[in-house]
């Protein structure tokens, strides 16, 4: 549609960050504009209206995603956490990283609950695989996942085929 182009338009493009060879996507503007932000996050949750009643997002974008999904399904939502952050963590998921590991945290019981785990960006998949994990080891059911902005070439796809995506660069 023209309104979610236009939303697109707004995600910037910063090259060599956070490391040389890098194209850091940004979509803060985009959420910053009050029309993308609300035809962005009506596209991400209408796949999944009326099955969910929980939201997690991912540290620290996917807070932001979850938290407005959450409000405006009339959901439940859950910080799914960089380590550290949570006093004694029910579950602790290790992944791979380019180079070296890092781990997400979280707690909570979500037997019963249904959950749908948001973030920002797709890369290699490796964040959204390990959340996967975090989700079901607290019991969750997983309805579905979504992020706003996939990168190609990556290999995210490959990794978490199911879930949604809103744009790809
Ligand atoms: P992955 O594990 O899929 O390689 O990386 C995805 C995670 O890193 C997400 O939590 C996402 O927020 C962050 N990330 C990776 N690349 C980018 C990027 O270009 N822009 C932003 N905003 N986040 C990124």
């Amino acid at each position: 549609s023209p309104d979610l182009k236009r939303a697109q338009a707004l995600i910037t493009t910063t090259p060599d960050f956070p490391e040389p060879g890098v194209q850091f996507r940004d979509i803060s503007p985009m959420l910053a504009d009050p029309e993308a932000l609300r035809v962005v996050f009506d596209g991400l949750a209408a796949p999944f209206a009326g099955q969910f009643d929980l939201v997690a997002g991912i540290e620290a974008r996917g807070f932001l995603i979850a938290g407005g999904l959450a409000a405006a399904a009339g959901t439940g939502m859950l910080a799914v956490r960089k380590a550290g952050k949570l006093p004694n963590p029910d579950v602790r998921v290790e992944y791979d990283l380019e180079y070296g590991s890092a781990v997400m945290e979280a707690s909570g019981d979500l037997r019963g609950r249904q959950v749908l785990l948001v973030d920002d960006v797709l890369a290699t998949g490796g964040t959204m695989r390990a959340a996967y994990d975090v989700i079901a080891e607290l019991g969750g059911e997983l309805v579905g996942s979504a992020v706003i902005l996939e990168l190609d070439g990556l290999g995210g796809r490959g990794r978490v085929p199911d879930c949604r995506t809103l744009f790809r660069m």
